[in-house]
């Protein structure tokens, strides 16, 4: 899903020039390593190029306001606690969920984390994380059985400054978030991480499961296998059981531990597995997971999420009832809620897309006859927002529709001065 259109690339070339003079004059850190020698940990090697295309895409179909529309949905579940482990460099939260039976009570849980969106650009294993966040809220017996268990703490979009400037790797300083964790002083956003990863793995239950998600411009879904040179010879044999195990939810889609092997000639020193390796050794899983770049197969984010949040459940010896966490719907056409509601007078629509549309949006009032049109024109996939000002309105209900190809959907809202 990429734009070819000739004013994007201008756009983009102008934005490239402007915004980001600087980003690519820096020493690029070329970390070989591994049967990939070509490519960096997500695929990348000198790739100005396709950095510079996707430049021309808004945020990649996801945007901070996106997240805060996502935040204010699961928000409303009971087993959701949401706050932040610190500001980006302009000031945004890093926002964390904590998700548990009892979010606000979790001593004596296991502890899995889940961060996503190091690399702006790189949505699909944010798709994942945020299919993960959806099986892990839903009244299905497996997920309650991992709530009573475990927590998970979850932070949904690591660089929400790159997100926001269109950077598709680095943060609203040029840095790259991913591979500075021994770099000083830290970025605020690794500072922030860190700290969390500190305090965590001094708690009396610490982490016992770290995933780091990317994609990766190979077109496969893998993990960053650690090699027993830069670990330990028992880590190796942890990883290829922890591999092998989410792999046998979706063998079709997820290589083999040995498809993508690193650290082969020592412990890389730049990466938070890096720290959390030679902080803490074999009592933490903490790899990498790469999904699919832009590529022909790029989906079924539901079933990679499934197999993610199953397989680390067996690892951790947690046995839940994997049929039924099985059914998940997938990533889906939806019109949510509007936020706020009732409202005075401004409120913000979301709704998702699974593919790129053409959308309108309408209210109309309680005898039916159109109030306004908010939206009519072609939309990414993703999820995105209207905003709609009943100012000029009397108080009173109104109803909202959304046509997006064959989907089509009404909701009601409330205006109340
Ligand atoms: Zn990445």
């Amino acid at each position: 899903m990429r734009y070819f259109h000739s004013h994007f690339i201008i756009y983009g070339l102008l934005q490239f020039i402007l915004l980001n003079a600087n980003l690519y004059s820096q020493q690029e850190i070329n970390f070989v390593e591994g049967i990939h020698a070509d490519y960096d940990k997500c695929g990348y090697y000198f790739d100005e190029e396709k950095n510079f295309y996707n430049k021309s895409i808004n945020n990649w179909g996801y945007n901070y306001d996106s997240l805060l529309a996502d935040l204010e949905i699961w928000r409303l579940s009971p087993y959701v606690k949401i706050d932040s482990i610190g500001l980006s460099v302009q000031g945004r939260p890093l926002w964390r969920l904590t998700i548990s039976e009892d979010p606000n009570s979790v001593e004596g849980k296991r502890t899995v984390h889940v961060h996503a969106r190091t690399h702006p650009q790189e949505t699909e294993s944010f798709w994942v994380t945020r299919e993960m966040i959806n099986i892990l809220l839903s009244e299905f017996t497996g997920p309650q059985t991992i709530r009573a268990t475990c927590v998970y703490y979850i932070i949904p979009m690591f660089n929400p400054d790159g997100v926001e400037l269109n950077l598709p790797r680095r943060n609203a300083n040029n840095v790259d978030l991913e591979s500075n964790w021994n770099t000083f002083p830290h970025q605020p956003e690794v500072a922030a991480l860190k700290a969390n990863f500190i305090e965590l793995m001094s708690s009396p239950n610490p982490i016992e499961v770290m995933l780091n998600m990317h994609s990766a411009s190979l077109c496969k879904r893998y993990f960053v296998y650690h090699d027993s040179v830069g670990t330990s010879p028992a880590f190796a044999y942890m990883q290829q059981d922890f591999i092998t195990g989410i792999r046998s939810y979706y063998p079709t889609g997820i290589e083999p531990w040995n498809y993508y092997i690193s650290w082969t000639s020592g412990t890389p020193l730049q990466y938070p597995e890096s720290w959390l390796w030679i902080t803490h050794g074999e009592n933490v899983m903490a790899l990498t997971y790469e999904d699919m770049y832009q590529c022909a197969g790029t989906g079924n984010f539901h079933i990679t999420a499934n197999a993610l949040v199953r397989g680390v459940m067996d690892y951790m010896g947690i046995v839940t009832n994997i049929d039924e966490v099985n059914v998940v719907s997938p990533y889906e056409f939806a019109l949510y809620q509007n936020y706020p509601n009732p409202f005075n007078p401004g409120t913000v629509i979301s709704y998702q897309l699974p593919v790129n549309s053409n959308v309108t949006i309408k209210v109309y009032d309680i005898l039916g006859n159109e109030v306004t049109s908010l939206l009519n024109e072609e939309k990414p996939a993703g999820i995105h927002q209207v905003s709609f000002n009943a100012n000029s309105l009397s108080s009173g209900v109104y109803f909202y529709t959304i046509q997006a190809g064959n989907f089509f959907e009404t909701k009601k809202m409330i205006f109340q001065k």
